[in-house]
């Protein structure tokens, strides 16, 4: 049996959710989305710290990253949905950074120049809103083998918009608007072919020996990217690698108070509350901790390492010493796909005929899949919806150069 659609998507995490979406929602065109799973949030999304913020090298990722949190702080609206299951936690985000009182008033120049509600606070302010953090930023060894006194920071970066939301719920939201809007969604749809009329792609294959015709095939597969290139006969020169990533959690005691999100240069740990602020989760924002590479995004360690949970709970302690030291950590591991070259994604048009490309999102995928999607339905379309970005799709392109970056991290 062969049906047919405009565009195929293929992979129904959030980035594929928001591209299918934000066609469908804009458009008469006929998307169908495709999932090897057997629902949302199985690759990548569902592992995702969830964290939205702004603080990028380039300026137009911020302004899509500024995006993507405008759809997010109005989930409802920008879904239509009714009863969303998604929540936007709001938080903010206090970034300790270890520089001098010009360069980060600069910074703060900078963000609100893209549009970011950003502020200054001094050690004395961050410590009447926040209490249980320390403001030290001096360097502190994790090992412990060096002696450590504590600075205070003359003065913190603080996001006020940031946040984080529900990775799974904000998944399978999208994936409900898409049928809303006259989209198809289908899970355990493995697609294991891609069909080409001479260079051109013209459809794909499914695992139940069933196709689909298609005037666009859009690969969103997250860490599976790469095996879809195979499949397509696409050489790409972009260098995008499964990574797996580590988060751990503790509990958090309900008298220390709340927190915002941190992201910090003394250890390199990030934290946010997690589980309706019963919990604390925390991971690394350091180029070191995103190296291990994965050769199958099917079969790699989804629990964290022990090691890891050791180490960063040391930076977790020197952050909040207050924090008791009873309760154990637990941890779990997921998949950043890196983009090698400069640690941001590759969108739009792969350089052959009918085969578009949303892939390498590295750490920032949940963040920027609704602008990501905003992109590529702009592009197809040629139509405007609400809450649209204005960031131009080149900026993402594959035949771009690459992005300078501050950090081949995370941070990017
Ligand atoms: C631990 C961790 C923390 C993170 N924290 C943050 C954060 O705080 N903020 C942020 O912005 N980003 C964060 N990220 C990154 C972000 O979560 C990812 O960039 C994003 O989820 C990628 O989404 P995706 O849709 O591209 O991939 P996925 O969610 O992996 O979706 C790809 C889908 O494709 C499907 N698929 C693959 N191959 C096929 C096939 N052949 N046929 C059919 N279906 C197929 C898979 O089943 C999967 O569901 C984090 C990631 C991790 C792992």
């Amino acid at each position: 049996m062969s049906d047919k659609a405009d565009v195929v998507v293929v992979g129904a995490g959030i980035v594929g959710s928001a591209i299918a979406f934000q066609i469908a929602r804009r458009s008469s065109f006929s998307v169908v989305l495709l999932d090897k799973g057997a629902g949302p949030a199985e690759g990548s999304t569902g592992a995702s710290s969830s964290i939205c913020r702004c603080r990028y090298s380039n300026p137009d990722v911020i302004r899509l990253a500024r995006d993507g949190l405008a759809a997010y702080r109005n989930w409802a609206e920008f879904t239509g949905l009714e009863q969303p299951g998604n929540e936007f936690t709001h938080t903010g985000v206090l970034w300790l950074l270890n520089e001098d009182r010009g360069r980060l008033e600069a910074e703060r120049d900078r963000l609100a120049e893209a549009g970011v509600a950003i502020s200054l606070l001094s050690a004395d302010e961050v410590a009447e809103r926040f209490p249980s953090l320390s403001t030290c930023i001096e360097p502190f060894d994790l090992t412990g083998e060096v002696e450590h006194t504590c600075r205070p920071i003359e003065l913190a970066v603080f996001e006020e918009d940031a946040g984080y939301a529900d990775p799974s719920a904000a998944n399978a939201d999208l994936i409900e608007a898409t049928r809303n809007c006259g989209g198809t969604v289908r899970f355990r749809s493995e697609v294991t072919g891609i069909r080409k009329d001479g260079e051109r792609v013209v459809g794909i294959e499914l695992a139940d020996g069933s196709s689909i015709e298609a005037g666009l095939v859009i690969n969103a597969a997250g860490p599976w990217c790469n095996r879809l290139n195979e499949l397509a006969g696409l050489d790409l020169h972009w260098p995008l690698e499964p990574t797996r990533v580590q988060v751990a959690y503790r509990d958090w005691p309900a008298e220390l108070g709340s927190l915002p999100i941190v992201v910090e240069a003394s250890t390199g740990i990030y934290l946010r509350p997690d589980a309706a602020g019963s919990r604390i989760l925390f991971g690394s924002v350091l180029e070191e901790d995103e190296q291990e590479r994965v050769e199958d995004p099917d079969h790699f360690k989804t629990g964290a390492d022990a090691a890891f949970r050791d180490i960063k709970i040391h930076g977790l302690h020197h952050r909040i010493p207050e924090l008791p030291h009873r309760g154990g950590v637990t941890g779990i591991a997921g998949l950043y796909t890196v983009n090698r070259t400069d640690v941001h994604p590759v969108v739009g048009p792969s350089g052959m005929d009918g085969y578009w490309l949303a892939n390498g999102l590295s750490g920032h995928g949940f963040k920027l899949a609704p602008m990501i999607g905003s992109m590529v339905a702009q592009a197809i379309t040629g139509a405007r919806a609400s809450f649209d970005t204005d960031v131009p799709m080149s900026l993402l392109a594959v035949d771009r150069d690459p992005i300078d970056v501050a950090a081949k991290s995370v941070l990017a």
